[in-house]
């Protein structure tokens, strides 16, 4: 087991440092207090290879491995939660799918303008009334003459309103239950697209939510990822590489909240000493500081699984699981640590802490995946309805 980075991934997480200090972290403040989504921001990180990262070079892609991609996003998730989305759900949930999914004619007509950041892509699962139970779609494709007309709604979708290109997921055969599911290459241009922005959210103001409405949306009847029935599975696939990509962005909280501590209880000064110099401020740091390099030791672990091409889904969500609860925990820490001066946006923990709160939810919320790893410890799904349920389990169930 060697925990040393190579001189280029050495290399590639130095600049991804000074890109987020010198680029992102300004702008990010500024961002969030006008509620903008900022697309000249999303174009520098495209410049810099982050959008298609993992996407390989001959598509137009950085052709990183997944460990190094942790690390870049793990630097752009400390300086902000909001532009780490962008990478996340364009890399991991849009190009990394196409990537597994698509046809060769798919991958050549997406990924060069994905990666360039030419166009954005939209990760289309979540419905008003479909949340964790992502198998029940209630969007309905129904085949035409010459492909699919969609209709139904999606909700909660990062950079619905800007997006070029939308995944959508959507039942064609009720009756098949999630073997009639389909991802569907949505074009958002369509007539009967209709994203609208969400306003009101705690944090994440730098980012773009939409609510999207389909009606009778035309899609050609070759515009699918897989086969009709591969949908739920191109949906847990995707989820598999953007979860790693929500965790590392979480190690890049945890980090950001150690450090900023660390620097604040050096210089401000109660009872004639820094407070850093106090036994209880120690114990908060220490906590942080375990938090971060556990919660990175998990996101590599999940990373050099994938980059092996061996099966990664349990470790992926323990990375999940523990880094985004670790985030929540360091911001929440971080701002006690700078008492009533964390309250307010002059420093980043105000941010981290509103910021954060999501990571627990979206990509599967936390008791999601404790019942995937529950289910990897007991070989028994807890995440079906009762009729799937083994007769022994459903006899042993409370009434
Ligand atoms: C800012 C933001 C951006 C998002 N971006 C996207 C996106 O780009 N694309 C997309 O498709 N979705 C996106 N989402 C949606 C997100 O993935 C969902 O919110 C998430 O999957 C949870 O679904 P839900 O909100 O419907 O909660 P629900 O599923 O209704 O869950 C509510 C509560 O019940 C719990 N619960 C549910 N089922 C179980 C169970 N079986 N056992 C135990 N507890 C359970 C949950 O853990 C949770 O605590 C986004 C959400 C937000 C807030």
């Amino acid at each position: 087991m060697d925990f040393d980075l190579t001189d280029e991934q050495e290399l590639i997480r130095e600049t991804a440092r000074k890109f987020t200090d010198e680029v992102v972290w300004e702008r990010a403040r500024e961002n969030a207090r006008r509620h903008h989504f900022d697309r000249d921001l999303v174009g520098l990180i495209a410049d810099q290879g982050y959008l298609g990262a993992i996407v390989p070079q001959e598509y137009g892609g950085a052709g990183l491995d997944y460990l190094t991609y942790g690390i870049v996003v793990e630097e752009i998730g400390r300086g902000d939660s909001a532009m780490r989305t962008v990478i996340s759900v364009q890399t991991s949930l849009v190009c990394s799918t196409l990537l597994k999914w698509g046809t060769e004619e798919q991958k050549r007509h997406y990924l060069p303008k994905l990666c360039t950041g030419e166009w954005l892509g939209c990760f289309g699962l979540t419905e008003p009334d479909t949340g964790s139970d992502a198998a029940n779609q209630r969007t309905r494709a129904r085949r035409t003459d010459d492909g699919w007309v969609i209709n139904g709604a999606k909700m909660w979708i990062s950079m619905g309103n800007h997006a070029k290109v939308a995944l959508v997921f959507a039942q064609t055969d009720p009756e098949l239950k999630h073997r009639g599911l389909a991802c569907f290459l949505v074009d958002c241009d369509q007539p009967g697209f209709q994203p609208s922005e969400i306003h009101g959210k705690m944090g994440l103001h730098g980012s773009d939510t939409a609510a999207i409405a389909l009606d009778d949306v035309h899609v050609p009847a070759d515009a699918i990822l897989g086969e009709v029935g591969d949908g739920f599975k191109v949906a847990m696939s995707a989820l598999d590489s953007g979860r790693y990509s929500v965790a590392a962005g979480c190690v890049g909280i945890c980090q950001g909240c150690v450090e900023e501590s660390v620097s604040y209880a050096k210089e401000r000064e109660q009872f004639g000493r820094p407070i850093g110099a106090f036994q209880l401020v120690q114990a908060m740091l220490a906590d942080m500081k375990v938090r971060a390099d556990a919660s990175r030791l998990l996101v590599w672990r999940a990373g050099v699984l994938k980059d092996q091409g061996r099966p990664n889904t349990l470790e992926t969500s323990i990375a999940k699981l523990y880094a985004t609860e670790s985030a929540v925990e360091c911001a929440n820490t971080a701002i006690q640590v700078h008492g009533g001066a964390g309250y307010v946006d002059d420093h980043p923990v105000e941010r981290w802490f509103r910021d954060v709160r999501v990571t627990t939810l979206y990509e599967g919320t936390s008791q999601i995946q404790k019942l995937i790893i529950g289910r990897a410890l007991t070989g028994l799904n807890a995440l079906v309805g009762d009729e799937q349920l083994p007769e022994p389990v459903k006899a042993a169930a409370p009434a």
